[in-house]
């Protein structure tokens, strides 16, 4: 398919246009309608207990802005009304917290140590991102966004977890080519980093849609590869359940070598113990190839 077949998908003649779908739920009582659907214990909910729930008194008023919502946003079934997606969707931009919230938290303290001087982290969080930094010399660890949304009701130790989990996930969306804020198609490439960076050599994730851009380590790759996973397992550690900000491999290129740059090959160490892994990976950043050494053997 080419670039022009691909793109004219996008074009729909019948589509509401985005200025007019944004109008259309630009006003609180339909964005009441939609909650009060959200909240809903189980849909279809019937016009009359969408009605009460939303608690509008005036029905025929109620029935206009429904019927607003119908169609694009909110389905009409023979039970009752229910959500499509885009109407979902509007719900979670509101409940992500993106669209009318700007929180600031005070620092608080984290797992985990600095790589460079050893002082414990803290993660701070403004910009709707979380930064995991080192509060003595100022060594970033991690730095992701996080809509705002996730901070409620958990303690700063389970706002950890989600980050962790979260990051994570964005990974490997963007490392199998689908981009976590539009679901455009993402890019992956491999090259030598500016000077004044960290690492030599850093991953960019780039998504040709929404121009959404992600630079990370070669070693953050490895996070969900299996060889590196078994190793953990195999010195008695969930690797899924520890902070990514706390494993060298992943925060810096100090354990990364590049064997090659024409066709790119790396190599990771991950140590553990007395024993390490020594994990080679291609330009696609594929494992190739994954050895065990124990320690003592240099
Ligand atoms: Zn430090
Ligand atoms: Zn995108």
């Amino acid at each position: 398919m080419s670039d022009a077949e691909q793109a004219s998908l996008l074009e729909c003649e019948e589509c509401l246009q985005p200025a007019e779908a944004f109008a259309v739920v630009g006003n609180e009582t339909r964005l009441a309608i939609l909650e009060a659907l959200w909240a809903a214990p189980e849909r279809p909910v019937s016009f009359s207990d969408l009605r009460s729930r939303v608690g509008m008194a005036d029905s025929a008023q109620f029935n206009y802005h429904l019927q607003k919502l119908t169609g694009q946003f909110v389905a009409k079934t023979d039970d009752g009304y229910d959500f499509r997606s885009p109407g979902r969707a509007v719900i979670q931009a509101v409940l992500s917290g993106s669209l009318n919230r700007d929180p600031e938290l005070e620092p608080f303290a984290v797992e985990g140590g600095c790589i460079d001087c050893g002082a414990g982290l803290e993660a701070r969080y403004g910009d709707e991102r979380i930064r995991v930094v080192c509060p003595d010399c100022g060594r970033g660890h991690a730095d992701w966004d996080f809509p705002p949304g996730g901070l409620e009701d958990r303690s700063p130790g389970e706002v950890m977890d989600a980050f962790n989990q979260r990051v994570r996930h964005l990974l490997c969306l963007s490392a199998d080519g689908v981009c976590p804020d539009c679901n455009g198609r993402m890019e992956t490439t491999v090259d030598y980093a500016d000077s004044d960076a960290d690492s030599t050599v850093e991953v960019r994730h780039w998504c040709r849609r929404c121009e959404n851009e992600t630079d990370t380590t070669i070693g953050i790759s490895l996070l969900d590869d299996a060889e590196v996973v078994s190793f953990y397992r195999d010195h008695g550690v969930d690797l899924n359940a520890v902070p990514f900000w706390t494993l060298p491999w992943c925060v810096a290129d100090d354990d990364t070598t590049v064997l090659d740059d024409d066709p790119w090959r790396f190599q990771v160490d991950v140590e553990l113990d007395d024993e390490r892994l020594e994990v080679v990976l291609d330009e696609e950043l594929a494992v190739v190839d994954a050895e065990r050494r124990t320690v003592a053997d240099d």
